[in-house]
């Protein structure tokens, strides 16, 4: 048994089964034993791979898009901002490519959300040309416009579930049999908590909350809607979303999210559709998908330009790097992205109202 699954089983013991939300926080982010705070996880040698590390075009092409966005409102001082950099790849592609760009540097101070001290180190040393300040949260960003993106990170946050049953709704919580993790329905609920999301649901269904997220899509409505800038929050999940999407990755495979507390990533999907409801006094833009976003955004022509007088085998590797970010069957349906933006502004290039 390791360290995480006796701090767990310590905790049930004393106060009973938790929320699904309490075991993921202390998995991923526990301060010496989480998933976050003991590795670097991403690449084909770790447990999963994201959008950047796949290829530097991601990056580059958000990086741009954020420009647009930064030019299309007067070129105003702003913070550049990432929560959950990873191995800080997505920012030093974004910075990279936004390089050329007059004004836009010397306009920005840069900002990265993250909590796991082992990932600050990395991002320290992936950008280590750039000036950073690190935040443990959102409240301390600086009080000016703000260009943000976040890439995975929605998903690492915390969710509940609850399961509809015959006479109301109770919480899927995790304690303990024999001393091994098991799932418990708790007792009924009041319903005011998940009013919002109960329609059209039958006996069995499963209902997903992330009470983490609200206060974070507030914070940047807020500052988009007093001092400008814009927000694009990319991650896989969809609308309206019913039904258990709480799973744990190991080495590119998933498993059963109980088995190996700590050793592994647990996500569940995002719900673009409360995302949408927490912002307010800005434009959110519709839902659209990952490959969508990256066709309007030009991700063809720059690997076009990038395969020009490649040999054949980094060509071939090349296009299969696009594939995964754009076709319907690998990362270009299930991803989704939306963008937050002030009233009156145009719409980040690639999004839609
Ligand atoms: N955006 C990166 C990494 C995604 S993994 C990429 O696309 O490659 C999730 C990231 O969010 C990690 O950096 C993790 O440490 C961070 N994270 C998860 N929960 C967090 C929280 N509550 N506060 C701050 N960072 C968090």
């Amino acid at each position: 048994m390791n360290e995480i699954s006796t701090i767990l089983l310590e905790q049930i013991n004393h106060n009973g089964p938790m929320p699904i939300s309490d075991f993921m926080e202390t998995c991923l982010m526990h301060p010496k034993y989480g998933y976050y705070s003991t590795r670097d996880p991403f690449g084909t040698k770790g447990d999963f791979v994201t959008s950047p590390e796949i290829s530097q075009v991601f990056g580059e092409l958000i990086g741009l898009c954020l420009a647009q966005n930064w030019l299309d409102q007067g070129e105003p001082p702003f913070s550049l901002v990432e929560a959950g950099p990873g191995r800080g790849t997505l920012m030093a592609d974004i910075l990279r490519a936004t390089k050329s760009i007059p004004g836009f540097h010397e306009s920005m101070t840069i900002h990265l959300i993250e909590k796991s001290q082992m990932l600050i180190r990395i991002q320290g040393e992936q950008l280590s040309k750039y000036n950073i300040k690190w935040h443990d949260t959102f409240d301390s960003l600086p009080q000016k416009a703000i260009f943000f993106i976040a890439n995975e990170f929605f998903d690492a946050l915390p969710i509940r579930q609850f399961r509809k049953v015959k006479l109301g709704w109770r919480e899927i919580l995790i304690g303990e049999k024999k001393n091994k993790l098991t799932y418990f329905l708790g007792n009924k609920i009041p319903l005011n908590a998940i009013a919002h999301r109960i329609e059209n649901t039958q006996v069995g269904d499963i209902i997903e909350i992330c009470k983490t997220a609200k206060p974070i899509i507030e914070e940047l409505s807020k500052r988009i809607e007093i001092f400008g800038g814009c927000a694009i929050i990319i991650d896989y999940g969809n609308d309206n979303l019913v039904g258990n999407t709480f799973q744990a990755v190991k080495n590119h495979k998933k498993i059963d999210p109980l088995k190996h507390p700590g050793d592994c990533d647990l996500t569940a999907h995002v719900n673009f559709n409360d995302l949408s409801n927490y912002a307010t006094n800005v434009v959110v833009t519709k839902t659209t998908t990952q490959g969508l976003l990256l066709k309007k955004l030009g991700i063809s022509e720059r690997f076009e330009r990038l395969l020009r007088n490649l040999p054949e085998v980094q060509k071939l590797k090349l296009q299969s790097d696009e594939k995964r970010l754009i076709h319907p069957s690998e990362m270009g349906s299930l991803f989704k992205a939306i963008a937050l933006v002030p009233t009156k502004i145009a719409l980040p290039v690639g999004f839609h109202i």
